[in-house]
């Protein structure tokens, strides 16, 4: 089994990114909206100062009092749709109850969409058109680049339908020409639909839930989940059950979890770039 190694494709790409950064001209800026002081947000927040920065770029955190009115938030991101001195924008979620979330999100302007979570950024992504991928998705992608995992006419079963992740990982599959089956909480059969993967993708937040008579002998295994208990991370997939057959793996932590950021990162400099065409 070739374990898929996060940790170290991060470490490469942020050396990558680095030296892309240093070459152009301004420094670009990620500006990241947060409301309130959910624990959570704040880490993830963190880290996402703590990549961008160690790579060059500018990263701005406007963190909002928990009782700011969805129309203040609003006019932010209008004023920062329209500033040229910043490239992307992205929303920390979720946001507290009293905010809209699909109008906030949908304030952004898709041309600063580094989450690539605007309707119309989606449906760009799933039309094969220009689109910012979803961070977990395009760092899900980036692995099977990395590891020379091949998908075209490959049975890809996605396990998981959320807007984060496995939606948009149906249309990158799909453009790479995968034959590309969602499962969910829904789904009968589930085991047979897994049995028949050449790679599956698991994202659904249930520890363990995947184990080795649900895989293929040979299948590519991607464990997106995240499961925290006792202060410890596991992830969706049983990794000792699975680990002795399977072709490739990832491991939770430091699997795809550690691809989320850099992705976003590198959706910036991509909002950069397009944005001094
Ligand atoms: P989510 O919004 O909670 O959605 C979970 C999905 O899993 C839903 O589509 C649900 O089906 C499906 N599901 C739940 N139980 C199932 C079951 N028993 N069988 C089949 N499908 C089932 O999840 P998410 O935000 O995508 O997150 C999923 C996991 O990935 C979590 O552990 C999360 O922490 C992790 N995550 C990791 C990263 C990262 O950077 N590595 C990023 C995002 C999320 P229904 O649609 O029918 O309800």
């Amino acid at each position: 089994m070739i374990l898929i190694d996060g940790k170290k494709i991060q470490e490469e790409m942020i050396i990558e990114l680095r030296e892309e950064v240093s070459k152009l001209k301004t420094i670009p800026n990620l500006t990241i909206i947060q409301v309130g002081n959910y624990g959570p947000s704040n880490k993830y927040v963190a880290q996402k100062i703590k990549v961008g920065t160690s790579i060059g770029i500018d990263v701005n955190h406007i963190n909002f009092d928990d009782n700011i009115s969805e129309e203040e938030v609003i006019n932010k991101i209008e004023e920062l749709n329209n500033d040229k001195n910043v490239n992307g924008i992205m929303v920390q979620l979720p946001l507290p109850n009293h905010l809209n979330e699909d109008r906030i999100v949908n304030a952004v302007s898709h041309k600063k969409d580094v989450d690539g979570l605007t309707t119309t950024n989606i449906g760009n992504l799933f039309d094969g058109k220009n689109a910012y991928t979803p961070c977990t998705a395009l760092g899900v992608m980036e692995l099977f680049k990395r590891y020379n995992i091949p998908l075209k006419g490959k049975h890809a079963v996605i396990l998981g339908r959320s807007k984060l992740v496995g939606k948009p990982l149906i249309a990158c599959l799909l453009n790479e020409n995968a034959t590309v089956t969602v499962c969910h909480s829904k789904t009968e059969n589930l085991s047979d639909i897994t049995r028949s993967a050449d790679i599956l993708i698991v994202a659904i937040g249930k520890k363990y839930f995947v184990k080795s008579d649900m895989v293929k002998d040979n299948a590519v295994v991607i464990d997106v989940g995240i499961n925290v208990e006792d202060g410890k991370i596991y992830g969706d997939v049983d990794f000792e059950s699975v680990k002795d057959k399977v072709s490739h793996l990832t491991p939770v932590p430091n699997g795809v979890g550690r691809m989320t950021v850099i992705s976003l990162m590198k959706n910036v400099i991509k909002a950069y770039l397009e944005q001094s065409k």
